[in-house]
């Protein structure tokens, strides 16, 4: 995932070219030019401190190193900070996401996230808002098989983990969650930061038809 998309930016899009005049064109151009001259006139090593020191500013009071929010950046990005097109305000938001997504990906909830809602795929999970969406933050950890930090309890019956035995009831989890030596009952409520919804399409496909009986 790039920084763009954790911050829901596209800079690329803010193009100087925006306007069709003649004049404006060939005005565009001389800054273009200028751009160029401008661009190999500059010392690198000068460039890559001064952005430290920029990234430095952006992680004041965070658990985070500059080099680390400058290993997300992409070279086009550096080349925009160097445009002037990145602010300080960006690079501290991008910095405060940084922070949140590394605590997501150890299965921490972000402080603001304080409501029950439910991804069609990950099932129960923490939001900053309720209800039922399609897709969620968690759904990284989902796909990177991390744990997903739970609102409520689940139950095995419904988990794709679950790997039943002959008993009708009775199966172990296949992500190795502990369990007692007889095996897990599949109806038993049980907080689990493992639980993957077994048949997410099916429950959605549900949802949709009692929706239509209604
Ligand atoms: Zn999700």
């Amino acid at each position: 995932m790039s920084w763009r998309q954790i911050l829901g930016l596209d800079i690329s899009a803010e193009g100087p070219f925006t306007h069709n005049s003649q004049n404006t064109q060939k005005a565009e151009n001389r800054r273009y030019c200028a751009d160029i001259a401008d661009f190999a006139r500059r010392d690198p090593e000068q460039d890559d401190s001064r952005l430290l020191e920029d990234l430095a500013e952006a992680c004041k009071g965070l658990d985070l190193q500059p080099s680390e929010v400058k290993a997300a950046l992409a070279p086009e990005d550096i080349t925009d900070w160097l445009k002037g097109r990145v602010t300080t305000e960006t690079l501290t938001a991008l910095a405060r996401s940084l922070v949140q997504r590394r605590d997501m990906d150890q299965g921490k909830r972000p402080d603001h996230y304080t409501e029950r809602a439910s991804c069609e795929h990950c099932g129960p999970v923490w939001l900053w808002t309720p209800g039922e969406v399609l897709g969620c933050p968690w759904c990284w950890n989902r796909v990177a098989d991390k744990p997903i930090p739970r609102p409520c309890a689940v139950r095995c019956s419904d988990c794709r983990h679950f790997t039943r035995t002959a008993h009708p009831h009775i199966g172990h989890c296949s992500k190795g969650m502990p369990e007692p030596v007889c095996g897990l009952w599949d109806m038993d409520s049980r907080y689990c930061d493992r639980y993957l919804p077994s048949d997410p399409g099916l429950r959605g496909k549900r949802e949709a038809s009692n929706k239509v009986s209604k």
